[in-house]
């Protein structure tokens, strides 16, 4: 409740800190003592004639008025910036013709001002170079509460790049709504920030930061993990040999294979207790979850070996059919492959239809492939933070954080270009700063940061059979 009362107080700090009054009784005091003095000098303040002194004093008061009277009141205030030679000190260093500006006049003690500060801070640092956020406290600079007219605090100006002032608010103005009144004035600074090119410092690797030094063979074909000997599955497919760290990655493989007819009894799963190979088809399973809700999946090579493990972990024993039914019962909206909802990116579309991306990419492919405005949820790749978009019309409307950005996992072909380097190498990131301390602790990662914006560009400009196409194993190779 407190805090609800907060949010919508008006200081009242406001109503001591008109100056006007004061400065001109100061420069009324100031401006008589000279006249005063200067008139000694030019032969004594005794031999001037009191109708002089009267005309002086009347002429002194009447400039005194005008300085109170051409003060700025309620309308627009001098714009800061537009004349920095004249509008004194403690102004802003900003020059005219620069940024918009958003100035918030506050005084420490009061709360809705101190709730101001980290709306403030966060505005400078995830519109840098997009908008000049600058904090004055009134207690320190009195004279800025009449450069501007302010009554009250505290109250947040709103300026274009020419220095105009454009809207003003008094009180406590969430960021929200100061991000929604700036596009309401021509300055949609979230939908800019999506759509910039990569920002400010692109982010390229082109070649990995270190080579990857394990043998091939303990990696696996899909995620890249080391795979651990005992979950080992191989499989022996005509394009090619599949090495893969477990029974999900082959179901992913799987799930990405146009005709699965290619590698019936070509697969082999390891038995987890013995470490012997055992034709897929022919093996028993554990099925059992991970603390975190992910499945649990361990091969066997006989029912009652997979029973023993199942009584100790309260799994239950699968055939293998039955173990790819359940797997198969999350997959890709874009690409088709099986994922783990827990992995997955969540999607909604405008409709309400609740889909996921096996990666962020795939995510955004969804709107290209149902050609539909989605929503969509990601992780922050290192953080586990939330990256949350809204697109319309196939442009990303809103985006939070507004610093959020793609990571477009790429790899150098034998041709030297660029290509995509699978789901497994596709990120989001809430901040630049993340995806660099992401890149310092994955250094065999190659690739660009590219905006969110760009990211679903990408997708939108595939055609159908590239759309059904994507991700298929054993076509592009
Ligand atoms: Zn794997
Ligand atoms: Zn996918």
């Amino acid at each position: 409740m407190l805090f609800a009362c907060a949010m919508t107080a008006q200081c009242d700090c406001g109503r001591d800190l008109d100056p006007v009054p004061l400065l001109g009784a100061i420069l009324f005091l100031v401006l008589l003592k000279l006249t005063q003095f200067a008139a000694k000098r030019r032969g004594g303040v005794n031999r001037m004639k009191s109708s002089a002194k009267i005309a002086i004093v009347v002429a002194l008061g009447i400039l005194v008025v005008a300085v109170v009277a051409l003060k700025p009141s309620k309308g627009p205030a001098a714009p800061m910036s537009s004349d920095p030679a004249t509008t004194g000190a403690g102004q802003t260093s900003q020059q005219a013709g620069e940024l918009p500006r958003l100035l918030d006049l506050g005084r420490g003690q009061c709360i809705p001002c101190k709730m101001m500060m980290p709306v403030l801070d966060g505005l400078k640092k995830d519109f840098t170079g997009k908008l000049e956020v600058e904090y004055i406290d009134i207690g320190e600079q009195p004279e800025m509460a009449t450069v501007h007219g302010v009554l009250t605090i505290p109250t947040q100006i709103f300026f274009a790049p020419d220095g105009k002032e454009l809207f003003r608010h008094e009180g406590y103005y969430p960021r929200e709504d100061i991000l929604a009144k700036w596009k309401e004035l021509g300055y949609d600074f979230v939908a800019a920030q999506a759509a910039a090119p990569a920002q400010l410092n692109s982010i390229v690797r082109e070649e990995p930061a270190a080579r990857d030094a394990r043998p091939p063979e303990t990696i696996c074909t899909l995620c890249e993990q080391t795979i651990d000997p005992k979950t080992k599955v191989t499989v022996d497919a005509p394009w090619g040999k599949a090495l893969l760290c477990g029974v999900h990655c082959y179901a992913i493989y799987y799930s990405s294979l146009r005709d699965n007819s290619a590698v019936a009894g070509k697969v082999a799963v390891t038995d987890w207790a013995t470490g012997n190979a055992v034709p897929i088809e022919k093996a028993a399973f554990l099925y059992g979850f991970e603390k975190g809700g992910r499945p649990l999946i361990r091969a066997f090579e006989t029912d009652s070996a997979a029973g023993t493990e199942a009584a100790k972990s309260q799994g239950q024993v699968m055939r293998w059919d039955d173990v790819l039914k359940k797997e198969m019962a999350t997959r890709c909206g874009f690409c088709d492959r099986i994922v783990y909802p827990e992995d997955a990116s969540r999607v909604v579309t405008a409709e309400g239809l609740q889909m996921c991306g096996c990666c962020p990419m795939c995510a955004l492919g969804i709107a290209a492939r149902l050609s539909k405005d989605i929503e969509v949820e990601q992780k922050d790749a290192l953080t586990g933070d939330t990256v949350s978009l809204k697109t319309s019309g196939f442009k990303v409307v809103s985006l939070e954080p507004p610093t959020a950005v793609a990571w477009h996992g790429q790899r150098k072909g034998k041709d030297g270009k660029m290509a995509s380097a699978g789901c497994f190498h596709q990120f989001f990131f809430t901040s630049e700063k993340n995806l660099l301390k992401w890149l310092e602790q994955h250094p065999e990662e190659s690739g660009k940061m590219i905006s969110i914006q760009q990211a679903l560009d990408d997708k939108m400009k595939l055609n159908p059979q590239q759309i059904s196409n994507a991700c298929k194993i054993g076509e592009c190779k």
